[in-house]
């Protein structure tokens, strides 16, 4: 007879839970887990998920920036939560366990809803119930807001990127603008001061002025007078000029004028905030810039957001200093690269497949993520012993290339179902390697940030 695939291999024991009304926990078969309520075995549907938000509330996310350490752990694949919660449970920190942009949802074939029920069901499964974000992450457009709203995410980054453009040089400061700004001196604290030269208002308004603007229609779209109960962040941060502090301040008080409330505030710093590898270049300049964006936020109340947080290590302390300890970090393809590291070491002929796979489409791959990646500096691993390939994730640029082909690997439905059974076949009811690689790798980034470790509960 064949093997029941619906047969329960094990409880989780975290997830069991009562409110009275209802009992409900998870359990894992052979075909992935399952949510048991009063006794019954349900698969993982939205209905389910509405079922568990309305009935059990720490299953369902909540506005969580007005706390001072907010840590953004984007799950691309839907299996990362269990790690992502045990990394962040010692620590005195919040997560935004659901975080995609567009890009990655489009990238792994999954939707808002699928990402905002996998944070429901894992957050039951691992019994977490101290509260989690969900990030509506790089939204641009106005229907992907309402989207996400409608579906209850309580966060939603806007991207204005699309509507900051090029200085032509051309001053168009209005006498308005020249009173509120020009000859006068704005104190903030630790010392820091911003004073505007006309040429830096100008500038500041060309580049800014259209991306103000838009941020303001959709704040008042959705948010004036509490419409919307989400936390509004402003991202400016994927454009290729760096947000100098002047130009940072501008942007806060315009918007703030206009009455747009901003949770947080996500700048493009200096240097080079590669994906998945630590910071490039000058650290020095990067503690005197900091040091002032932070000054700006606490300045109009809200906290800087530092994206592509991902192994940022180099710059993590300054980040914990500067903002005297509130602050909100998003990482994401560090989580993804610790997947398949795992891959790695544990089916190293599948590596190679999927590895040989997006070699043959890296091209493909570089139109989503401009990245610095030489792939004359990614080894031909066909001389490689299998034991030597998890070191490849020690190295910038196969993580590079390793982190901006996840969609191209995705998308391969024979390899996107072997990569999905390889680490289904990984975990047991005693191990589960990856939730054990990114509590490691995850809690790295949150010591070297400073987080104090969490309280004993009494
Ligand atoms: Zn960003």
């Amino acid at each position: 007879m064949a093997p029941d695939k619906n047969a329960i291999l094990w409880h989780y024991p975290k997830s069991q839970h009562t409110n009275g009304k209802h009992t409900v926990s998870m359990a894992r078969t052979q075909n992935g887990d399952v949510l048991l309520v009063d006794g019954a075995a349900h698969a993982l549907t939205s209905e389910w998920a509405d079922f568990l938000r309305a009935q059990f509330p720490f299953t369902a996310p909540i506005p969580v920036l007005s706390r001072d350490r907010t840590i953004g752990v984007g799950d691309r694949l839907g299996i990362a939560a269990p790690g992502h919660i045990a990394a962040i449970r010692g620590y005195d920190a919040t997560p935004v366990l659901v975080q995609q942009s567009m890009r990655e949802l489009n990238l792994t074939g999954r939707g808002w809803q699928d990402i905002l029920d996998a944070g429901t069901f894992m957050t039951l499964r691992e019994g977490y119930e101290d509260g989690f974000g969900a990030d509506g992450d790089h939204l641009k457009q106005e229907k992907d807001i309402r989207d996400v709203l409608s579906r209850g995410f309580t966060m939603v980054t806007l991207d204005c990127s699309d509507h900051i453009t090029p200085d032509d040089g051309q001053d168009r400061v209005s006498q308005d603008m020249a009173d509120r700004y020009l000859g006068r001196t704005f104190a903030l604290d630790q010392g820091h001061s911003i004073v505007f030269t006309r040429g830096e208002l100008s500038e500041a308004n060309n580049i800014y002025g259209k991306a103000l603007a838009f941020a303001a229609h959709v704040w008042r779209t959705f948010w004036e007078e509490g419409k919307a109960k989400a936390d509004f962040e402003l991202s400016i941060d994927e454009t290729a000029l760096p947000t100098t502090p002047v130009q940072h301040f501008f942007i806060a008080s315009e918007l703030t004028r206009r009455g747009v409330r901003m949770a947080t505030v996500a700048p493009r710093f200096c240097g080079e905030f590669q994906k998945g590898i630590d910071y490039i270049g000058d650290i020095n300049q990067f503690e005197r810039e900091i040091a002032v964006h932070a000054a700006i936020a606490r300045h109009f109340g809200y906290k800087l957001s530092i994206h592509s947080g991902s192994d940022k290590f180099s710059i993590f302390p300054l980040v914990g200093k500067y903002t005297q300890g509130r602050y909100h970090l998003k990482t994401a393809g560090t989580s993804w690269l610790e997947a398949m590291r795992l891959i790695a070491s544990r089916d190293p002929a599948l590596y190679r497949q999927a590895h040989a796979w997006a070699l043959a489409r890296v091209d493909e791959a570089r139109q989503y993520y401009h990245v610095k990646l030489d792939m004359a500096r990614v080894p031909d691993i066909a001389d490689f012993a299998d034991s030597d390939l998890p070191a490849l994730f020690d190295q910038e640029d196969p993580r590079q290339f390793i982190h901006i082909t996840y969609g191209i690997m995705l998308k391969n439905p024979a390899l996107r179902d072997a990569l999905y059974k390889a680490w289904a076949d990984m975990t047991t009811s005693q191990q589960d390697p990856y939730a054990d690689a990114l509590k490691a790798h995850i809690g790295r980034h949150l010591s070297t940030l400073g987080v104090p470790h969490k309280k004993e509960q009494a």
